[in-house]
């Protein structure tokens, strides 16, 4: 590892969560120093959502998407819709997100709950033409069947799926979202994915302040960690780091038009 400064654009944070509590804006406010110029706040719930609107309204680099997560996804207030069309009409929050399927944690959410509150966020992201940012944990079969249905334009972020996946996953159109995983050692499928997909579909993602990348496992995670996930798929595609993190903060900006 250099010290060299990277454009590092986050595309999936939460930043909201409890564990910066004691540092947020410390970290927030040092990010830049290290090269982050963007960062994209997940929202999970109708909270978190508010919260993250309150984030990109404080730090200029910091834009926000607005979504129901899988684990929220039972006991919503009647009105969650509304609320969401709201949110998503701040000038800041520029993707519906972070919304999908989770058959890892069921006991949270059963399936067909999170398939009806998926459903109505994919209508909404293609009425208001909006990207979606998408979590698929265990469920790349149901999660397929939804792209090939509602055909969004956004991300699946944290990919975990095979390469023949990926394939399809980008002939509909959408986005490779790629984190901490891909410098495990025992990493498989997300080197094959990182390897093989078109540079122009990769996005780079912490999810902070989860995943961290070697040698930073089990740590608290920050976006400025992710310079070890671009070195990682430098290293692993045979270009430089600059290749790797210049496209991917274009590819950024371009799915969630920020200019
Ligand atoms: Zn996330």
């Amino acid at each position: 590892m250099t010290d060299t400064l990277y454009s590092i654009f986050d595309s999936h944070a939460h930043y909201d969560a409890e564990q910066f509590n004691d540092d947020r804006d410390e970290i927030l406010t040092s990010l830049p120093k290290k090269g982050v110029v963007g960062i994209v706040n997940m929202g999970t719930d109708i909270d978190t959502c508010l919260q993250t609107i309150a984030l990109t309204e404080k730090y200029d680099y910091l834009y926000g998407a607005a979504g129901i997560h899988p684990e929220c996804a039972k006991d919503l207030p009647a009105n969650w819709l509304t609320q969401l069309r709201t949110f998503l009409k701040h000038d800041k929050i520029k993707a519906v997100g972070e919304i999908g399927l989770d058959y890892h944690w069921l006991e949270l959410c059963p399936k067909e709950t999170q398939k009806e509150v998926l459903t109505a966020q994919l209508a909404l992201a293609n009425e208001l033409d909006y990207p979606v940012v998408l979590h698929d944990r265990e469920a790349h079969g149901d999660m397929m069947d939804f792209l090939r249905e509602y055909r969004p334009k956004g991300v699946v972020h944290c990919f975990s799926g095979s390469v023949e996946m990926a394939r399809e996953v980008i002939k509909l159109g959408l986005y490779i979202g790629l984190d901490g995983p891909v410098t495990f050692k025992n990493a498989r499928h997300s080197v094959e994915v990182a390897k093989d997909i078109p540079l122009e579909r990769l996005l780079l993602e912490t999810d902070a302040p989860y995943m961290s990348p070697e040698p930073l496992r089990g740590k608290r995670n920050d976006s400025a960690n992710i310079r070890y996930i671009g070195e990682r798929i430098a290293e692993i595609r045979g270009v430089s780091p600059e290749v790797i993190f210049n496209a991917t903060t274009e590819n950024t900006k371009r799915l969630f038009g920020i200019d």
